[in-house]
């Protein structure tokens, strides 16, 4: 069959052929951030199977094409989306199913965080998924995952048991530690350079838990060293159940930039779980706005907080890095924290310790260190762009030589590139894409000009964009 004639069988949509409305639905119709990229496809494959899946790269080969993927549309810098390229999206190739025995789960990528756990929790069950509820599983994954209480259970990737993926000439294949495993070391810490499409991901669950309880404590931005200080040095004294994030933003209720520790606790009984928080709760600084101590949560109630910090329709961009470990990290984020250019943006210090100082499996995500820290610029109106922008890239500016590396997650390496991967990790994934992808047919990293092809990202400090 001519690769013309696999379209006719697929929900297929050029860009010549339909009007600009549907057209532009299917670009970017999907992407979380409202900053709309002017990178313009050929056509929009919406698959709604594997099979849709397989016959897309093949019509992609046939046309001398590249492909791009876009599960749940999350990417900040709409990664998905790509000049003269064939996107496939897979918002409608829909698949869970779970082995309660085996305590696996199979989900297809575009599954959400979510969706996931709405599901699980029915049947007792919980993966640490993203944190905003509407984050695709594909790209997150495929980048790490630092999913709930990943400080503790590890990053989301250490569940893949195994994934269904069509490689780049088109075959569908099994992907674990046995079969084309060196697919199966990609697949957890690529990202977006992944040189084959996931079909399929095979899942470890957990138990889910019966009581939840979370600390916050809200203070105004003059307590912010003894807050932070705070918070980073108690953060190794909580027991495995406990996720802590320090963020910077501006609550409506108090109108100006404060500084919030969260803590939240995943136990069984109420009794455990005040006693895990116990620390936080009876060493907290004076001098707080707001302080709510072992208040009842639940996944649903933190999802819903995500996603009320991060609303749909507005405009974004994030950029983050790995603290150095021997880092004054209040004075080093200081200026972010204390800063922020739109009422909406906020900032967060990430506890990573001690996932950070685990021995990782042997997998592509390598980079880590015990403080997270990213800027999430949040924004409405266009003519902003340029100003809150700018004060991301003058802050993160600053901020980088304090850094080991950064997350692929909250990146944009058409601004900035950086060490994603230890050395040895980085050469072998490249080395991997190369191998299995050498025309580049599936679009991987973008940087600039969208011009990392086969070769991949290089993993070294680069600034595009000053
Ligand atoms: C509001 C918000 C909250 C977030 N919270 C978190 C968080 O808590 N933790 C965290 O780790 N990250 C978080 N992120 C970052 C997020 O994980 C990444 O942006 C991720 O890429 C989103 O995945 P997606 O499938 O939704 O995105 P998409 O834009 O659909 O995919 C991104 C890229 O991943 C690759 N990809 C996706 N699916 C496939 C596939 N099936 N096969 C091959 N390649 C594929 C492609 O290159 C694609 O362009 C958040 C992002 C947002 C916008």
């Amino acid at each position: 069959m001519g690769s013309l004639d696999i379209a006719a069988n697929m929900p297929i949509i050029w860009r010549h052929s339909v009007d600009e409305e549907r057209y532009e639905k299917a670009r970017v119709g999907r992407v979380f951030n409202r900053r709309r990229p002017k990178r313009y496809p050929v056509a929009v494959v919406e698959a709604e199977s594997e099979e849709h899946i397989v016959q897309a790269v093949k019509l992609a080969i046939g046309q001398q094409l590249r492909i791009s993927v876009r599960s749940g549309g999350h990417s900040w810098a709409a990664w998905s989306v790509r000049d003269n390229a064939v996107l496939l999206d897979l918002g409608k190739w829909e698949h869970i199913s779970l082995d309660k025995d085996a305590g696996t789960v199979t989900v297809s990528p575009s599954t959400t965080g979510h969706v996931l756990n709405n599901y699980l929790g029915q049947h007792g069950f919980l993966f640490p998924g993203g944190h905003c509820p509407d984050v695709g599983l594909g790209g997150f994954l495929l980048q790490g995952g630092m999913g709930w209480n990943c400080k503790n259970w590890g990053w989301a990737c250490e569940n893949i048991v195994a994934l269904d993926v069509v490689t780049a000439d088109g075959e569908l294949v099994r992907v674990d530690e046995e079969q084309n495993s060196d697919l199966f070391f990609a697949a957890r810490g690529a990202g977006p350079g992944f040189p084959a499409i996931v079909t399929k991901f095979h899942l470890k669950v957990r138990k889910s838990y019966t009581s939840m309880l979370a600390s916050t404590f809200v203070y105004p931005i003059s307590k912010y060293s003894e807050v932070l200080d705070w918070v980073v040095k108690i953060s190794p004294g909580f027991d495995d159940a406990v996720e802590i994030v320090a963020c910077a933003n501006t609550p409506a209720e108090v109108g100006e930039i404060c500084i919030t520790a969260h803590f939240v606790t995943f136990k069984n009984t109420r009794e455990e779980a005040v006693k895990s928080l116990e620390l936080a709760n009876t060493t907290r600084p004076e001098g707080f706005l707001v302080e709510i101590v072992n208040e009842p949560t639940s996944l649903a109630e933190e999802y819903k907080a995500q996603a009320l910090a991060n609303p749909t329709g507005h405009r974004y961009c994030a950029e983050n890095g790995y603290i150095k470990n021997d880092s004054n990290v209040a004075a080093v984020l200081e200026p972010s924290f204390t800063t922020l250019p739109h009422p909406k943006a906020f900032a967060i210090w990430f506890a990573m310790n001690p996932c950070s100082r685990r021995e990782l499996p042997d997998m592509a995500l390598s980079m880590q260190s015990d403080h997270y820290f990213a800027v999430y610029t949040v924004w409405e109106d266009e003519n902003d762009d340029e100003r809150c922008q700018k004060w991301t890239r003058g802050v993160m500016k600053d901020l980088a030589p304090h850094c080991e590396g950064a997350y692929l997650g909250d990146s944009d390496f058409q601004i900035r590139q950086t060490k994603f991967w230890t050395d040895d990790k980085a050469n072998r994934l490249m080395e991997i894409r190369r191998r299995r992808d050498p025309t580049s047919r599936i679009c991987g990293y973008l940087i600039p000009g969208d011009a990392s092809g086969a070769e991949g990202l290089e993993n070294i400090d680069k600034l595009h964009l000053d």
